[in-house]
């Protein structure tokens, strides 16, 4: 049946580069998605029509119980759930006097709790067949922290933590745990920079230019590939130098 590979907030941006690099690569494709049906559903037909497994499935990454009912409908499709990308995410830009409680709650929520739910859920089939590859979608600001991104940054540097620590536990296992940290990515979630801004994180920016989510998105599907198979515990920056 092929390996599988299921990718959070896979829809649009990084998480849909990811997807289009691992069908290249002849993986099945689970595209989770939160609102974005139409987008999800339009790239899985088009992933089919290339000759892929592919399966849009919806579900808040937040909510344990649409996570798990997510992977069961994962496994009963494809049989197996070889790699993990927890790469579902949102951003804001606050003062730290004025996070909310509530939105403090989200960030952790979605980053860190749907990361936690994500791998307690798919690794269960992965510890019995003791093989397995995850990779978790943190960024540049989890290492380097971020004005007015206070609770953004520090969900960022928990999924850092996170990925340490469950590489040591499962790499007995035969299973590995990689972070990937971008830099500031062309993606939807940076559409409302004004032109000022993108040119003054250009201009922060080693190498130039923001990323494109295929530059985030190759060094993904490196950490789950098999030319990094003795690398686990680590955080890859697709950064253009801009945290060194
Ligand atoms: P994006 O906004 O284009 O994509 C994020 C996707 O995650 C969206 O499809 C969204 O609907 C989905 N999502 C959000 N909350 C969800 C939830 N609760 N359940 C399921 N899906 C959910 O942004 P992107 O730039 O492609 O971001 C992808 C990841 O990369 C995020 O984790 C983001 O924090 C991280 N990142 C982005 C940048 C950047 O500059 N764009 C830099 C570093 C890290």
């Amino acid at each position: 049946m092929g390996r599988t590979v299921l990718i959070t907030g896979a829809s649009r941006g990084i998480g849909r580069a990811a997807a289009e690099l691992f069908a290249a690569e002849r993986f099945n494709v689970v595209i989770n998605y939160l609102h974005s049906e139409g987008e999800a559903q339009s790239l899985a037909a088009e992933l089919s029509r290339r000759g892929c497994g592919a399966a849009a499935l919806r579900a808040d990454v937040a909510d344990r119980a649409q996570v798990e009912s997510m992977v069961q409908s994962a496994l009963d499709t494809f049989g197996a759930i070889d790699v993990l990308v927890n790469n579902a995410g949102i951003a804001q830009q606050r003062l730290f006097t004025d996070i909310t409680p509530a939105e403090w709650d989200r960030m952790m929520d979605v980053h860190v709790k749907g990361t936690f739910h994500c791998c307690q859920c798919v690794l269960p089939q992965m510890i019995h067949r003791k093989c397995g590859a995850i990779v978790n979608v943190s960024s540049m600001w989890g290492q380097a922290g971020a004005s007015c991104e206070v609770h953004y940054s520090t969900a960022k540097a928990a999924v850092i933590g996170f990925t340490k620590a469950l590489a040591k536990e499962l790499g007995p296992s035969g299973i590995r745990v990689n972070c990937v940290a971008p830099g500031v990515i062309d993606t939807g979630m940076n559409a409302g920079l004004s032109q000022d801004d993108r040119c003054a994180l250009i201009g922060e920016t080693p190498l130039m230019r923001l990323g494109t989510p295929f530059d985030a998105a190759r060094a993904i599907v490196f950490l789950a590939s098999e030319s990094a198979d003795f690398i686990t515990g680590q955080v890859l920056a697709p950064n253009g130098g801009f945290v060194i």
